[in-house]
């Protein structure tokens, strides 16, 4: 039978907004000497603006429609910003068939003209369009997320997205680094400079963040914190299911997280304070020392 003291433990932690799928991951918590977070949508709030619409043909409303049709459907970040600028701007998003994610690249789909695509470097380079031409060559190298939009191998503008740390972010880091945890990591599909920029302001070492990362590239990493120690992993989307699953503890971010993610952590977060996710460690450990 579960002890006493982690009954209690539970209850406690789900007053603070923190659910345990059972006892087991409330002591393993305990014992966690790395914290692996995700960036977008997990240290950031998700809640991305849209910072600038730079088409390479035709006009701003034109690419703002081709995007908000191709993110129709999608449940990243990403897609609400480019949805909500569409709607401020009372811009119809195009008719897009056949929408298929790529976790950590971006969105393809059809429309009547053939196949249109929104996403990263990544997905630029897997439709055959070159980034570097022109007039989109600057945004590389920017503090922002790009969102390249293309029909085939034809580049067709860009959008910026830029997202902010959440209030709490710092604090929460802080407490895990105060509770002694030296390894604080980011993990993010998000390009280098966007990682480093956000990375900094939350006070994490240059070589803890880790950008440019397919959901392959983020369970090696969790298998390489491993070997020093337990292993926590905190991430809200699809593209972090299998690094939530692979770690010894995985959290998902529960109010505005995917299904896919809470599925495959051990712990909720109900709110987004990050804070409570370092009260919830201190209070595994409090509870492990009353029953060990
Ligand atoms: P993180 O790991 O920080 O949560 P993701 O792996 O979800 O970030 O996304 C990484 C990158 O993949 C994004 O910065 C974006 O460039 C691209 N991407 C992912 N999903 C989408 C989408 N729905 N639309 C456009 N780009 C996307
Ligand atoms: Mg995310």
């Amino acid at each position: 039978s579960v002890p006493a003291a982690i009954l209690s433990g539970l209850s406690a932690a789900a007053r603070g907004g923190v659910l345990f799928k059972g006892g087991a991951a409330l002591e393993t918590l305990a014992d966690v000497r790395a914290f692996a977070f995700d960036k977008t949508g997990t240290l950031t709030t998700g809640k991305a603006v849209v910072t600038a619409i730079r088409p390479v043909e035709g006009d701003e409303e034109a690419l703002l429609s081709l995007a908000a049709g191709i993110e129709a459907q999608s449940e990243h970040p990403i897609a609400a910003a480019i949805r909500s600028a569409a709607a401020e701007r009372s811009c119809t998003p195009r008719a897009i068939a056949d929408v298929t994610a790529h976790p950590s690249e971006g969105i393809t789909g059809h429309d009547a003209e053939g196949e249109v695509w929104a996403g990263n470097p990544r997905m630029a380079a897997r439709m055959g369009a070159d980034i570097s031409l022109g007039s989109l060559s600057d945004l590389r190298d920017g503090a922002a997320t790009v969102v390249y939009l293309g029909r085939g191998a034809r580049l067709l503008g860009a959008i910026t997205v830029a997202d902010q740390p959440r209030e709490t972010s710092r604090a929460g880091l802080d407490a895990l680094r105060g509770a002694g945890i030296a390894r604080l990591v980011m993990m993010t599909g998000d390009r280098r400079p966007v990682a480093l920029a956000v990375g900094q302001r939350l006070g994490l070492r240059t070589e803890d963040i880790h950008a440019d990362l397919l959901p392959g590239d983020k369970v090696r990493l969790v298998d390489a914190l491993s070997r020093d120690g337990r292993v926590a992993f905190v991430g809200d989307g699809v593209n972090d299911a299998a690094a939530l699953a692979r770690a010894d503890v995985g959290i998902a971010m529960g109010v505005a997280g995917s299904e896919v993610a809470l599925q495959a952590a051990e712990v909720a977060l109900l709110s987004d304070n990050m804070e409570r996710l370092a009260a919830a460690h201190r209070l595994a450990r409090r509870t492990v020392r009353i029953i060990r």
